[in-house]
């Protein structure tokens, strides 16, 4: 592999330049962290479910016309996707109550929603990501209203082609969270679905037992997280059963 320039390296992620311009290789690590990275790990193998996760998902968004940053996977850990500009927002949709949201308003963790909620975070570590609202986004000119009506429409049809597809496999998509890129194409910008789909971002019970296949096993010590993983790769037939996820291979 030859020599990249980093762009960035988040918890999760490293980013390189691309070998065109307009691209960048994204490269999964195994690092965990949860809490605003209060509570971090290396685990063995993560990175490389989470790329293929993140491969099978976006590329079912692309093929139901749901646009977004995937270009192709190029190994086990990494994946060339479109250069976008990130809005600073965390797009939450919610299903079930869960996590944070459980917690603040004080629902037992699983209680149905009446309708899908989506919720705004400000991307942010220093201040972990605060709940905000369309208020705070338009004020401080994180996104415009027609932005915004373009998020809910894409944070919508996600929810409701990952709800499908989970449910297929026996899932419950409780909630996710996705990112979104700001792409321009002359004279226009365009909104795309950018970042990961993975058992990283969102939270995931089987729908018979409700074990938890997602991040909350990592958060709250509940077994193995690639287990966890590994069994939705192996539901979807992301991951054929047995193969095991290469060791790191990062050179830069
Ligand atoms: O923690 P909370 O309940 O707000 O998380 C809602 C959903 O968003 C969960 O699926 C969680 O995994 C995801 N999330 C994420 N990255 C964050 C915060 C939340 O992927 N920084």
């Amino acid at each position: 592999m030859a020599r990249r320039k980093k762009i960035y390296e988040g918890k999760a992620k490293t980013l390189f330049e691309g070998p065109e311009p307009g691209t960048i290789v994204q490269y999964f690590k195994d690092d965990a962290t949860a809490f605003n990275a209060e509570k971090r790990d290396v685990i063995e193998g993560k990175g490389v479910l989470n790329n293929m996760l993140s491969e099978y998902f976006m590329n079912g968004l692309t093929q139901i016309g749901v646009p977004n940053h995937f270009i192709r996977r190029l190994n086990m850990r990494e994946q060339l996707v479109r250069a976008c500009e990130i809005v600073p927002l965390e797009v939450i949709v919610r299903n079930f109550a869960a996590g944070s949201m459980a917690k603040r308003l004080g629902i037992e963790e699983g209680t149905p929603l009446p309708r899908p909620i989506v919720e705004y975070c400000y991307k942010d570590d220093a201040l972990g990501d605060p709940l905000v609202s369309e208020e705070h986004i338009a004020a401080f000119g994180w996104a415009s209203q027609q932005d915004m009506e373009d998020i809910l429409s894409l944070a919508l049809r996600v929810n409701d082609f990952l709800s499908g597809v989970m449910f297929g496999v026996g899932i419950k998509l409780v909630d996710f969270k996705i990112e979104i890129g700001r792409v321009y194409e002359g004279d226009y910008q365009r909104l795309i679905v950018a970042d990961e789909i993975s058992s990283d971002s969102c939270r995931l019970w089987d729908m018979e037992t409700g074990q938890k296949l997602d991040k909350d096993v990592f958060r709250r010590d509940l077994g193995s997280l690639t287990d966890a993983y590994s069994e939705v790769a192996r539901r979807l037939g992301v991951m054929p059963k047995g193969a095991t996820p290469m060791k790191p291979t990062l050179i830069n």
